[in-house]
């Protein structure tokens, strides 16, 4: 598999991975096809995930300016097409408590603001018409210890006093009566406003929307090189160069090694693995109590996720291998399919029909940064940890405002760059290390 930590290019048109999602939706829709000839833009966007394709939705209807988005496989080929499809007002993985510490409540306040904004805006694109599979909201983090309990309820406590957020306790009995009976679960908290969806399907629906505003989309048409010219840039596809005043890196996770001193070395990427089992009959429902298609996460170091998928299969995820090597053994997939069958003994026969993987972005500070270079002509988005279905379209949001000189809130979000990682050739080594510690942690404290 694709290493962004080794390879320099992601490809050049490969095909979705064999996932439950690019199996089960149908046909993409249309693209404007691989780039063949030399072209100049004022634009270019470089990735076409949620990122990418938000900024030229939102250029293109919010400042008229029509971009063009190059992706080096498939629209979504990244993460955004093989995510978990969990719709949650949150991204990275600084706690709000620790936001408050560092810099203060309105700051705090200023970055919900944006994650809600984010939800926000995905609800709206979706009411346009996007069919992805929304399933019934709800949101439920579960409790993998009895301690972890109280600090969730902490965690709701701090969500009701500081934005009035509507979170729901739930002992281990309700959880189990009302929503399903997760056997490693101590209780759990409520949100009502997440929810899940076909994350395919909805990076399909938003390149309809940015194509029909006037974006063009190339697939199959990576950037292998990338020239700066002092009065623009040059990006080289393997078929034609564009030449571009402004550019955006939309490539996030899977952002090639050297691609652009601005972003090298200050990212992670970290493999996440997803299985979807086969459907569950009637009786594995009803001896699971399988209630609740709402979305749910545990309090782990190393999380653990899943799902009921609208054709009662389960789906459920978990970290994966460290290398792009190792990343298809099968290991990975048969991990995650034992601990769900700790959650739920009745699945004992259950079988894996679909597992995949992909890479997540990890920020040194725990946070996603939407940045630019000092002359204002190359911009980036990325460091989203793990959780940008709905916050990355936001993002994109910013990104359009920035591109076009608009101004954006003054958050740590938006008025500095990703941190470099320190020893950055060891950033694998570190990511090790945190899984023996996370692995110590979620099994003793
Ligand atoms: C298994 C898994 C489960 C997840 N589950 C959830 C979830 O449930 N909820 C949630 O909020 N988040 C989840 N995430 C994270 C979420 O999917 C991402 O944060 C989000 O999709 C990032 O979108 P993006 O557009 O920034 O990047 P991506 O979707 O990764 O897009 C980057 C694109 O850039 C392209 N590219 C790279 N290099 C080049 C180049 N040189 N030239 C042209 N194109 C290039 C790639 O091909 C790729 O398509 C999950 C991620 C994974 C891997």
């Amino acid at each position: 598999m694709y290493d962004p930590l080794h390879d320099k290019s992601p490809g050049c048109g490969v095909a979705y991975p064999s996932s439950y999602w690019a199996e089960t939706s149908g046909q993409p829709p249309e693209n404007d096809q691989a780039l063949t000839q030399d072209i100049n833009v004022d634009v270019a966007i470089i990735g076409a995930g949620y990122t990418g394709l938000s900024c030229a939705l939102h250029l293109a209807r919010n400042y008229g300016i029509n971009a063009t988005v190059l992706e080096a496989n498939q629209t979504a080929w990244g993460c955004s097409g093989r995510n978990a499809g969990f719709i949650l007002k949150s991204s990275g993985r600084k706690s709000y408590s620790q936001m408050q510490k560092q810099w203060g409540e309105e700051v705090m306040r200023g970055i919900y603001d944006e994650m809600s904004a984010g939800v926000a805006t995905v609800n709206q694109l979706i009411a346009e018409g996007i069919d992805c599979q929304a399933q019934q909201p709800g949101y439920i983090k579960v409790a993998h210890k009895e301690n972890k309990l109280q600090e969730l309820v902490d965690l709701a406590k701090l969500q009701q006093k500081m934005f009035g957020y509507d979170v729901q306790v739930l002992s281990r009995d309700e959880l189990h009566q009302q929503y399903m009976a997760d056997q490693n679960a101590y209780g759990a908290i409520r949100y009502q406003d997440g929810y899940g969806i076909n994350p395919l399907k909805l990076a399909w629906g938003y390149q309809k929307l940015a194509r029909q505003a006037g974006a063009k989309i190339h697939c199959s048409s990576p950037v292998v090189n990338w020239q700066s010219t002092g009065n623009g840039h040059q990006l080289i596809t393997p078929n034609g160069i564009v030449s571009a005043k402004k550019v955006v890196i939309a490539t996030n996770g899977y952002t090639p090694k050297g691609f652009h001193p601005l972003v090298t070395n200050r990212t992670l990427p970290v493999l996440s693995q997803v299985i979807v089992t086969d459907a569950l009959t009637e009786q594995q429902l009803a001896a699971c109590n399988f209630l609740s298609s709402n979305v749910v996460m545990d309090t782990r170091a190393l999380k653990y996720y899943y799902r009921k998928l609208p054709d009662n299969r389960i789906l459920f995820g978990g970290r994966g291998a460290i290398t792009g090597k190792s990343a298809e053994d099968p290991y990975y997939a048969n991990r995650l399919l034992q601990v769900l069958k700790t959650s739920f003994p009745a699945l004992q026969n259950i079988n894996i029909a679909y597992a995949w993987s992909g890479w997540i972005c990890m920020a040194l500070d725990d946070l996603p940064h939407i940045y630019q270079n000092d002359s204002k002509d190359v911009f980036y988005s990325m460091g989203y940890c793990g959780s940008g279905v709905s916050f990355s379209v936001q993002a994109g949001k910013r990104l359009a405002d920035k591109v076009a000189e608009a101004a954006v809130p003054d958050l740590p979000l938006y008025n500095c760059a990703l941190p470099k990682f320190p020893l950055a050739p060891l950033r694998r080594v570190g990511q090790w290390g945190y899984f023996h510690y996370g692995k110590i942690k979620d099994t003793w404290f």
